[in-house]
């Protein structure tokens, strides 16, 4: 369910990394070119791609992608494919010696929106479209297992290619996986989000600890007591409760939350009244809430369930209140995060690597944490429009990148 339109907004806004946004060009590889590069099959990549993008299916419906993707990984030698749920879709590469276990991500879900696109394999499928970037996650990925099916031989450990259904809709693909017990023993989870407006095949390496926010949604109802609009002392005005409360949730973030530490409380609804002379009984509220760590996120929960209970016991009123707890943040690990930068600046060169500003979005790659330490990194590719956005497109000359870089950190990773 990552919000990527809100990341891009804070990207945009940022301007520090607004000087790589005009180099839009991939620079390709001026460093070691070892070769295994060869055995890339970049257009291999890009019909992937372009037959996910054509046929894109919603969170949990990923049927036919799911199929395509075994059928594409079973093609590939050396590659064991197991089902963990009913749409996702793992392949395991053992390799010649017994080492680690390292597992790459890929998600493999659309949104529901109508492609406004005039690509030549634009979405097939009505008010579904591929606009967060996750058909290329995916072509991305199968590259990855082909280039390293090949290379049994060199490989000391376990590689999970990870097919993920339904990170876009909580509560997520991710934790079925978890939960169906395919990634007990995996010791490192990676993950690759495509990014616009960054140059096309620049890996941006995100920062250690919090990568992404974790979202927290509520709903509320305040319940109140009708009246004449002459006679409030006969009612119980829900509207000036509400009032109170969404007043009253700001000092959350400015009183009770550490300086420095980035939240976000913000009332996105506040509706209740049919008429200038009418009290009326009910008020509805419903908010989102960012937080960046287990802590505040527990902290911000308790202020505002105390706030909510204890204003409208204050005026007489009732209330509903509906707490619902979406994706944690990813927590990056420090080591995995070193090792990805320095395996992705091995393979492309430093000026293609860059830091990434953490997203404000939230992401079920989080989840994997669980299991062992992450790292999430994103993938250039250039100007265009945002994530979520009926005219997004992906530059193609990046996903060869994408695929170096993740098959030299599985390699480093494995190997070291
Ligand atoms: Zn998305
Ligand atoms: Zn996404």
């Amino acid at each position: 369910m990552i919000k990527l339109l809100l990341l891009l907004l804070t990207v945009f806004l940022c301007g520090p990394l607004s000087a790589q946004t005009k180099q839009s060009k991939n620079t390709g590889n001026k460093n070691s070119n070892p070769t295994w590069v060869k055995n890339i099959p970049a257009e291999d990549v890009i019909t992937w791609r372009r037959h996910i993008h054509q046929n894109p299916e919603l969170s949990f419906n990923e049927e036919n992608t799911g199929k395509y993707v075994e059928e594409v990984l079973k093609s590939f030698p050396n590659i064991e494919v197991i089902r963990p749920a009913k749409t996702s879709v793992i392949g395991i590469l053992k390799g010649a010696k017994p080492g680690k276990t390292v597992a790459f991500r890929a998600d493999m879900d659309a949104l529901p929106m109508q492609e406004e696109t005039d690509l030549p394999f634009k979405s097939k499928a009505e008010n579904v479209m591929h606009s967060c970037g996750h058909d290329a996650h995916t072509a991305v990925l199968l590259g990855t297992a082909a280039t390293l099916s090949k290379m049994q031989n060199q490989l000391k450990g376990t590689v999970y290619f990870i097919f993920q259904h339904a990170e876009e809709s909580p509560p997520g693909g991710a934790i079925d996986i978890i939960n169906s017990g395919a990634l007990k023993g995996v010791d490192a989870f990676f993950g690759m989000h495509v990014l616009p407006n960054f140059p096309a095949g620049h890996v941006g390496i995100l920062p250690v600890g919090a990568a992404s926010t974790a979202q927290d949604v509520f709903h509320l109802n305040i319940i109140g007591k009708g009246s004449h609009g002459s006679m409030p002392h006969l009612g119980i005005d829900p509207i000036v409760v509400g009032a109170a409360i969404v007043s009253a949730l700001q000092s959350v973030v400015s009183r009770n939350v550490e300086p420095g530490e980035m939240t976000v409380v913000t009332i996105g609804k506040f509706q209740s009244g049919d008429a200038f002379n009418v009290i009326a009984d009910r008020a509805e509220l419903a908010a989102s809430i960012r937080t960046t760590t287990d802590k505040t996120r527990k902290q911000v929960e308790e202020r505002i369930k105390e706030i909510i209970d204890n204003i409208t016991k204050a005026y007489g009123a009732t209330y509903e209140l509906e707490y619902v707890p979406t994706y944690p943040a990813i927590q990056n690990d420090e080591a995995l995060n070193a090792h990805a930068r320095k395996s992705a600046v091995g393979i492309l060169g430093k000026e293609q690597v860059f830091d990434a500003p953490m997203m404000t979005a939230s992401e079920d790659f989080a989840y994997y944490r669980k299991i062992a330490p992450v790292s999430f990194m994103t993938l250039g590719i250039g100007d265009g429009a945002a994530n979520h956005n009926p005219k997004f497109t992906v530059d193609e000359s990046a996903l060869q990148n994408g695929v170096k870089a993740q098959v030299q950190i599985i390699l480093d990773y494995l190997n070291k």
